[in-house]
């Protein structure tokens, strides 16, 4: 028996349906419309059971979250990750904070050597001026000897 031609529900041309499936088959073969019918068959299954699948979904989330103190748990029943995780945690601590020391340390740095600098400013060149330039470039150095090894709370002082 043969099977009479259809219009292809994607490109409307008339085609052959192929016997094995032809009872569904809705689409012609081109490339184009064969993606078209994948994508209007994802489409129908989606509207019939998307609602139960995102709902199965969401209810195995609920799951999994509610399950009890999942990390707790889990630390509770593997030491050694813990203390790696514990070390890798205050690595990660310290790397920012030394990282925010030294944005601050650099700041106070050239804040300190402008007021150096600034002490000349107003002033002609006299004696007084360039001691006192000296002596504030010695006090910046000092300063930033003892900033390598200070806790960045303790790096306000200023030159006088
Ligand atoms: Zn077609």
């Amino acid at each position: 028996m043969k099977i009479p031609k259809r219009r292809c529900h994607h490109c409307h041309q008339w085609f052959q349906p192929d016997p094995r499936v032809a009872s569904s088959q809705k689409y012609c073969s081109h490339a184009q419309c064969r993606r078209e019918s994948r994508l209007a068959s994802h489409r129908q299954w989606w509207s019939k059971n998307g609602r139960e699948t995102d709902a199965a979904r969401a209810s195995k989330h609920i799951l999994w979250t509610n399950e009890t103190h999942y990390w707790a748990t889990y630390r509770s029943k593997n030491t050694d990750y813990v203390i790696r995780d514990n070390a890798r945690r205050r690595r990660a601590h310290h790397t920012a904070r030394r990282a925010a020391n030294q944005d601050m340390s650099r700041k106070i740095s050239v804040d300190k050597l402008h007021e150096v600098l600034d002490l000349g400013v107003d002033n002609a060149a006299n004696q007084d001026t360039i001691h006192r330039q000296i002596k504030g470039m010695v006090h910046y150095l000092l300063w930033k000897e003892g900033a390598a090894n200070q806790d960045i709370t303790d790096l306000t002082t200023t030159l006088t």
